[in-house]
């Protein structure tokens, strides 16, 4: 497998009012061209810094990517870092200057004498045209290495990476023996990291081709294998042993695992909407329209959601969803039976065909002995019962932690509890 490493350049990133986020998109780029990244480093806009990590990366990997300090600004200095670690000077490129040119006339600009720097590439290298942006990237073979340097500016690094580098990187795998790496991630919601681990730690054979990693956050535990395999028969076999680790896995973790790969719960949950042909109106109290917001950012999510409602006050769940005021003065507002009328109340009020809602204590204050800071309640409002026998159910939850990660767990709470009931319930009638 070959080796690869990106250097993210820029003084912004290191002072903490700037994270490095170019380098994920461009691990997952290198992942799939067969290029395993075993170091990422961080460095200011200073020549020597850059040019002493240049060295040793280019020692240690075979795809060196630098990102940033190509701009045409004065602490832009990865050319010149570039020139200086490789020993190859900075020449002025027709080709790089003339792409330049085009893209600011396309603004109805022309370069400025401080952009003129930017047609500067070390001698040898292959321009990378900029569809996006002013500045050139450029790549090179400098000893065992492959050098490219692309912006710093997200989108122009993510367009030139696929555009440029990409197809460079496929086409230099295509004359050796090819390695690929086979990745899965698998999205649970449910069962706590430490459980997971436990349950599924038995199923990964402890040997190095294959890697297991969990991550947890706020919308749950995603388990992700990764597996290094070639293009000949013993590839073929590992391809074999990867895919029924898979298997076992997946039949462990059965209903706690809502999506996989790139999927999102909000996709998941669009998609067996869709297919049952159901229409879904919403009652947020403490989510405050997360649910709408996250189930909106979906395209085509028209389709199945009718409404949301952030009823906040009492006097807005008695006013919009026609919560009886006597369970609000019985049971408070965050409870189970407040829950279930608020999801009935905006599912009569819309004539959705599903009402679903969520109350609950989001904290930091607000919170009492019985009714602690994360209590939250969800409920679910259908015209039909269900496989289980019923047309709507509550579910209670106490999560731990901000008032932002409050939020965000109780809202993929309640797109799990959809998505658990949609998938018990099978197709259904329409009313
Ligand atoms: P530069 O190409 O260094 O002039 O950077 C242009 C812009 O892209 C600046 O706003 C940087 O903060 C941003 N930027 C540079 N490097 C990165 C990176 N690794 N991840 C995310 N943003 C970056
Ligand atoms: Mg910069």
């Amino acid at each position: 497998m070959r080796r690869g490493e990106i250097i993210a350049i820029g003084s912004e990133l290191l002072l903490g009012g700037r994270l490095d986020t170019n380098s994920i998109f461009l691990s997952d780029g290198l992942a799939e061209a067969g290029v395993e990244v075993r170091f990422k480093t961080v460095v200011g806009d200073v020549e020597e810094d850059i040019v002493a990590v240049l060295r040793t990366a280019a020692r240690r990997a075979e795809v060196v990517l630098l990102t940033g300090g190509l701009g045409p600004t004065s602490d832009d200095c990865t050319r010149e870092a570039v020139a200086c670690a490789t020993g190859r000077p900075l020449r002025r490129r027709a080709g790089a200057v003339a792409g330049m040119a085009k893209q600011l006339a396309a603004w109805g600009r022309t370069p400025s004498a401080a952009q003129q720097r930017q047609g500067l590439i070390p001698a040898g290298a292959e321009v990378l045209a900029n569809q996006v942006g002013s500045a050139p990237g450029f790549a090179l073979r400098w000893q065992r290495a492959l050098i490219a340097a692309l912006p710093g500016v997200p989108a122009e690094a993510e367009r030139m990476f696929a555009l440029s580098l990409a197809p460079m990187l496929r086409r230099a795998m295509a004359s050796e023996t090819a390695e690929r790496i086979e990745r899965l991630t698998l999205h649970t919601l449910g069962l706590p990291e430490s459980e997971l681990e436990q349950a599924i730690s038995g199923l990964v054979p402890r040997i190095g081709w294959i890697r297991l990693g969990l991550l947890a956050s706020p919308l749950g535990v995603t388990v992700s294998l990764t597996a290094t395999v070639s293009d000949n028969r013993l590839g073929q076999k590992r391809f074999g042993q990867f895919g029924e680790v898979l298997r076992n896995i997946r039949k462990k973790l059965g209903r706690h695992i809502y999506a996989e790969g790139p999927d999102t719960m909000e996709q998941v949950v669009g998609r067996e909407l869709t297919s049952r042909g159901l229409v879904l109106a919403l009652a947020e109290s403490c989510t405050g329209g997360l649910i709408g917001h996250r189930l909106t950012q979906v395209a085509g999510s028209s389709a199945y959601l009718d409404r949301g409602v952030v009823c906040y006050s009492n006097r807005a769940k008695t006013e919009l969803l026609d919560v009886p005021e006597r369970l609000l003065i019985r049971h408070g507002a965050v409870s189970a039976p407040v829950a279930a009328a608020m999801a009935k109340g905006i599912r009569l009020r819309s004539q959705a065909s599903v009402g679903l809602s969520v109350t609950g204590i989001a904290g930091p204050g607000g919170g009492a002995a019985k009714k602690p800071v994360g209590l939250v309640y969800v409920g679910l409002d259908t015209y039909q019962k269900n496989g289980t026998g019923k047309a709507s159910t509550t579910q209670a939850f106490h999560f731990h932690g901000s008032r932002e990660t409050i939020k965000l767990r109780a809202s993929q709470a309640a797109l799990n509890l959809l998505r658990e009931w949609l998938i018990a319930t099978g197709p259904l009638d329409r009313p």
